[in-house]
């Protein structure tokens, strides 16, 4: 776990460090009293600050409405929770592999606070290798472990896998403002496989673009706080039927030209769309089926017996209709 890398510092936060101390703070008491709050009382707390795990979201809307409108939040569905859960578990087990061969934490779920980005969370911690000699190269190093299911964890080994799923990629933007929040320039990324325990380790480089284009996002969320107004909707709204704001934002999106969401369905409409969902599968199922019969059967003057059934092939039209009716009774036919 060695890189040449040589450590470049820059001022990200401008603010002295004991009003980053007092904003921290300030935070943490603000925070805390917001996830104690009662989702059923009618005035809406709003979060102080945007959660690092979040400012990845492509979305300055959803950031506005995780923070100001958080009652109108669809639950997590069970397999969602059951991902979290498994999540966590999975990163714990990565620590305690890391320290069975020699690594140490440092700063273990510390809380850190980056006021450009107005955002704060808790780091996973430092890695130290006390293995290697500092000249040797990097034996401390700003961490952060995710895990994925076996199935996809191939798939993401690089960063640019990551950065092109959307989902995934917060963890970088995650990663990258836990970078500028403790003046770091370079972060390991730690994947590890659920399904195997193995783990993949990838250096990131604290990416000033990024960090900008979250910046923009977190002043447009911002202004949108102050004002009380959500911001537009994101421009592609592909991905918005998996936000757990849909519902609430609904009404304003739109799918595309001549698309318009609307969200009021009654019961009636809503079983038959049920029943559609249900009988999707069936449909294949029948086409496959009646594509082979055409295929079997369909010759024009053709007739055959087949057990219990008579299968003709009539001429109609420019084509052939194939017919099967049961002539046959169970078993004596
Ligand atoms: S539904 Fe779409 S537009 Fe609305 S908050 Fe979610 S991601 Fe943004």
């Amino acid at each position: 776990m060695m890189v040449d890398i040589v450590a470049k510092k820059w001022v990200v936060d401008a603010l002295d460090p004991s009003e980053i101390e007092r904003r921290l703070d300030e935070v943490v008491l603000k925070d805390e009293a917001w996830r104690g709050h009662d989702r059923n009382t009618r005035t809406e707390p709003v979060r102080s600050t945007n959660w690092a795990s979040q400012i990845g979201y492509e979305c300055a809307r959803r950031l506005y409405y995780e923070r100001a409108a958080a009652s109108k939040k669809a639950p997590f569905s069970l397999s969602s929770l059951r991902a979290m859960r498994e999540g966590k578990r999975h990163e714990e087990a990565a620590k305690r592999d890391l320290e069975m061969v020699g690594y140490r934490w440092d700063r273990a779920q510390e809380r850190v606070y980056i006021a450009r980005l107005n955002t704060s969370g808790k780091i996973e911690g430092y890695l130290i290798d006390e293995r290697s000699s500092r000249s040797a190269g990097m034996s401390r190093v700003l961490s952060e472990i995710k895990s994925m299911d076996k199935m996809i964890w191939p798939r993401f080994l690089s960063f640019d896998a990551l950065l092109a799923s959307r989902w995934y990629a917060s963890y970088l933007h995650q990663l990258n403002a836990y970078l500028a929040g403790c003046d770091e320039p370079v972060g390991l990324f730690i994947n590890r496989n659920r399904g195997t325990g193995q783990m993949a380790f990838l250096y990131w480089e604290f990416d000033c673009e990024m960090f900008a284009a979250d910046e923009r996002k977190t002043k447009i969320v911002e202004d949108a706080i102050d004002a009380k107004e959500p911001p537009a909707c994101v421009e592609d709204t592909t991905n918005c039927p998996d936000c757990p704001f849909v519902a609430h934002c609904g009404p304003d999106l739109s799918g595309g030209a001549g698309v318009k969401f609307a969200l009021k369905s009654k019961d009636e409409e809503i079983a038959r769309i049920a029943r559609l969902v249900e009988l999707d599968p069936l449909v294949t199922e029948y086409k496959e089926l009646d594509d082979w019969k055409r295929r079997r059967f369909g010759t024009a003057g053709h007739a055959e017996i087949v057990g219990p059934f008579t299968v003709m092939a009539r001429p109609a039209g420019k084509g052939v209709r194939v017919t099967i009716r049961r002539t046959g009774d169970g078993e004596n036919y």
